[in-house]
């Protein structure tokens, strides 16, 4: 079932064709539908993904749910589970040369981000969500009666998985979202069917043949490839699916949450941003410049914390914005396979198009290009890095997330007017700060709206840090102490002794 692929770089690549993981099986999806893969780079055909339905969606959350209750899955000891997550990250790191080249080849970054970043955050994660299986705790309570009974009243706490869970994910960073989702699902007893990106699905189905191979029992771990309103849809409105996982965009991530209130599902949803990246003027201008660079352009532009609204005090914004620029214009674009390619393409026509509109709506709200705002190349879908400037908070550039690889600079004229451009947004993901003044860093760190503040430094992640959005970036956390909430329930017994 599995075809070779030979333009990857000289190495073949194999391409999980036309098949769902269901209940520990392969299958077609019910109706033989399938959806065609695209590589970004060249607009070739590469794969054939089977395109599942509702009823695909049933038959997989039924196994989730029949895994779930069976003795096997509730006798296991949380520390085998862990030692399955162990085992899948094992198996990661045998094979990380491979999916790193089916990451590559079916979402477009360069081959050393997919090998070097994208397999080694899969391989820390299920780690980190591996040793957490063991570590749920819950409390002991000495209460308070209203009345004096001649009892003493105590409760305990335990921490139980939610049940079935629907994980949803983009396609920005397939592998390592589906990680996200399964880890911490399977490291706290609940089972899982996850619903991969149309755009980029080859990784999390070659990540199937892996869970197999780590002996997760059948149906702990089902994969459904589709689309996002028919089987995306479908995972959302089950009834027996008790939690949704979502990371995606923010007009989806506000369907799902109207859609769980049905059956009062728990949702995290992971969504959207219009991140700042602040630039004071007594910053040090040689990390600063190329630090704001970096909170942009990587993965094209592509990552939902992207420092995509940079402000400037304006002593320093020619200077740091004609250095933005200047490395900007100097990122080699390419496909991914080649050794010297900084930057891929975006993922899709659809994408292209979306970043094209926003540029030119910018421009004519008067926007002015540095470098870039232009498609790049006759084939593939590559956009050039991109600077504007005589931006204004009202514009859509300034408002609407771009998912590309352009940057709006505003000049900061008043420091006092720092927080209110930096909050002058409907999202709320991430935002870095860069001074040498640790005292005034730590102060705007404070009244920043974000789910991250990064001083000198932008997009570090890291799987002991919570990560999330407040207002329209999201709902929730994943990551960090605070998953155990996200996918255990407390339950309170209380006892009179
Ligand atoms: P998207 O919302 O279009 O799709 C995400 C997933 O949702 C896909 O699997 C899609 O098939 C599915 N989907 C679409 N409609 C659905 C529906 N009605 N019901 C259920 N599922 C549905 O997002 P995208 O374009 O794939 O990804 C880009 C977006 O993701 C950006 O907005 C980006 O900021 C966001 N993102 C956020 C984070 C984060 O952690 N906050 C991380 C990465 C990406």
């Amino acid at each position: 079932m599995l075809a070779m692929i030979e333009r990857a770089g000289g190495a073949p690549v194999r391409i999980p064709a036309g098949r769902m993981l269901i209940d520990g099986k392969w299958c077609e999806a019910a109706d033989g539908r399938t959806i065609t893969v695209y590589d970004p780079a060249t607009e070739d055909k590469i794969a054939e993904i089977a395109a599942g339905s509702a009823d695909d969606i049933g038959r997989a959350v039924d196994a989730a749910q029949r895994c779930f209750e069976s003795t096997l899955w509730q006798k296991m000891r949380p520390i085998d589970r862990g030692r399955l997550l162990e085992k899948l990250a094992i198996l990661i790191e045998r094979d990380a040369d491979e999916l790193a080249r089916l990451e590559t080849l079916d979402n477009g970054k360069p081959y050393f981000v997919s090998r070097n970043v994208d397999m080694q955050f899969a391989i820390d994660a299920l780690r980190y969500y591996g040793g957490w299986a063991s570590k749920v705790n819950g409390e002991y309570i000495t209460l308070s009666p209203l009345f004096d009974d001649g009892g003493t009243y105590r409760a305990y706490t335990d921490r139980r998985p939610v049940g079935v869970v629907g994980g949803i994910t983009p396609w920005n960073f397939p592998l390592g979202q589906a990680i996200q989702k399964i880890a911490p699902a399977i490291a706290f007893g609940c089972t899982i069917v996850l619903k991969p990106s149309e755009e980029a699905s080859l990784t999390t189905l070659r990540l199937g043949e892996l869970i197999l191979e780590a002996g997760l029992p059948d149906g702990a771990v089902n994969i459904v490839t589709g689309y996002g309103q028919e089987a995306g849809q479908a995972l959302v409105d089950h009834p027996k699916v008790r939690k949704i996982a979502f990371t995606g965009s923010t007009a989806t991530g506000q369907r799902i949450l109207q859609a769980s209130a049905r059956h009062m599902k728990r949702v995290t949803l992971e969504l959207g941003g219009k991140s700042p990246t602040i630039i004071l003027a007594d910053a040090d201008l040689d990390k600063a410049i190329p630090g704001a660079a970096n909170a942009i352009f990587p993965n094209s532009g592509q990552v939902c914390t992207a420092g995509s609204r940079l402000f400037i005090e304006a002593s320093v914004f020619d200077e740091v914005s004609a250095g933005v620029a200047r490395i900007a214009s100097e990122l080699r674009l390419g496909s991914g396979f080649d050794p010297d390619t900084q930057l891929g393409p975006l993922i899709s026509a659809r994408q292209i198009e979306r970043v094209s509109a926003l540029v030119a709506s910018g421009l004519d709200e008067g926007a002015v290009p540095l470098c870039g705002a232009a498609r790049n190349g006759q084939k593939g879908y590559f956009y050039q890095p991109t600077v504007l400037t005589g931006g204004r908070a009202g514009m859509r550039i300034a408002r609407e997330e771009v998912f590309g690889p352009v940057v709006i600079a505003m000049p900061i004229n008043d420091l006092r007017q720092i927080k209110s451009l930096a909050n002058d947004t409907e999202f709320g993901l991430g935002a870095s700060i860069w001074t040498r003044d640790l005292n005034k860093a730590h102060l705007l760190a404070a009244e920043i709206d974000a789910g991250t503040v990064w001083i000198n430094t932008h997009n570090v992640l890291d799987t002991s840090m919570p990560f999330g959005g407040v207002k329209l970036s999201g709902l929730g956390r994943e990551f960090g102490t605070e998953v155990v909430h996200a996918y255990t329930e407390p339950r309170a017994v209380c006892m009179r002794l």
